[in-house]
């Protein structure tokens, strides 16, 4: 399913299965031509390759190395959508100039950075909520609490326990884990770099397409056919050289964005006071 069907309810929350663990391979999503959706598509297919490519494991190993695995690959390969590969396949007539990058890094950054709290703090809810730590009557305020203390922000109206925000994201009443979330968000830059590295590609890591590169495709290939047969520091070794997580390929890649806000930011307090918020009911 690629566009919302007419006559009948559906999930349009984008998903993508192997349905007989071999080569039938889908995805359920409603698309439209937008930017979002062009990365989503890139996002939901990197799933489907990665089945593809472990389908000859053994049906244990028919898996990601761990969970945030499976949610970078397409991301990964969403980062080398840049302007010179637009061009070549024919989506823009104009490459922008350099100064351009900055609207589009801090674009960029709106959502991979800004997400990286957030990302984390849905399954310390959870897992508190889970271990009993956090009981029903707090799940609310337990929810507020950590959107306070990692993302600074608060609601905007007054809150209690006849509440329950954390059901408004999809993941909560899906119970989709989301951590592998989180540590996508750092991975998918690490893979980036990568392959970016076997394209013998040298300039400014936010410019680089490795589009065409048979290297990049190979050292990607390679860790996606272990699946799981690999611990995963292993498979990371393959594709990455390194074995842990690692956000330094994030900063630079963010670089020219880090480096004019440091200095837009000068003189500023970049902080928030923790509890510092009277809507929420203690
Ligand atoms: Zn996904």
């Amino acid at each position: 399913m690629l566009t919302r069907p007419r006559d009948r309810e559906v999930t349009c929350h984008a998903s993508a299965w192997v349905v007989d663990s071999d080569k039938d391979v889908r995805l359920k999503v409603c698309l439209h031509q937008t930017a979002d959706d062009f990365r989503t598509v890139h996002h939901e297919l990197g799933h489907v390759y990665y089945f593809l490519s472990y389908r000859t494991q053994p049906p244990s190993f028919r898996g990601g190395a761990n969970d945030g695995f499976h949610e970078a690959i397409g991301d990964s390969i969403a980062l080398s959508i840049t302007p010179e590969y637009l061009k070549r396949i024919g989506l823009i007539q104009q490459i922008p100039p350099t100064q351009a990058d900055l609207p589009l890094l801090l674009h960029t950054a709106l959502d991979k950075i800004a997400f990286l709290p957030f990302g984390l703090l849905i399954d310390k809810w959870r897992w508190e909520v889970f271990s009993g730590k956090v009981k029903p009557a707090d799940y609310n305020r337990a929810w507020w609490e950590l959107r306070e203390e990692y993302q600074g922000v608060a609601p905007p109206v007054n809150r209690s326990e006849t509440d329950f925000d954390p059901g408004a994201k999809y993941h909560i009443p899906d119970n989709t884990p989301y951590v592998r979330y989180f540590l996508a968000a750092i991975y998918q830059f690490q893979f980036y770099r990568a392959m970016c590295q076997a394209s013998g590609y040298t300039g400014p890591l936010n410019r680089c397409s490795f589009f065409e590169s048979k290297e990049a495709g190979a050292r990607l290939r390679a860790m996606l056919k272990l699946g799981q047969s690999k611990p995963w520091p292993e498979a990371m070794r393959v594709m990455t050289g390194e074995d842990k997580a690692d956000a330094s390929a994030m900063v630079e890649y963010f670089e020219p964005l880090l480096k004019w806000l440091k200095e837009q930011n000068r003189g500023e307090s970049l902080a928030w006071t923790v509890n510092a918020n009277p809507l929420l009911s203690k």
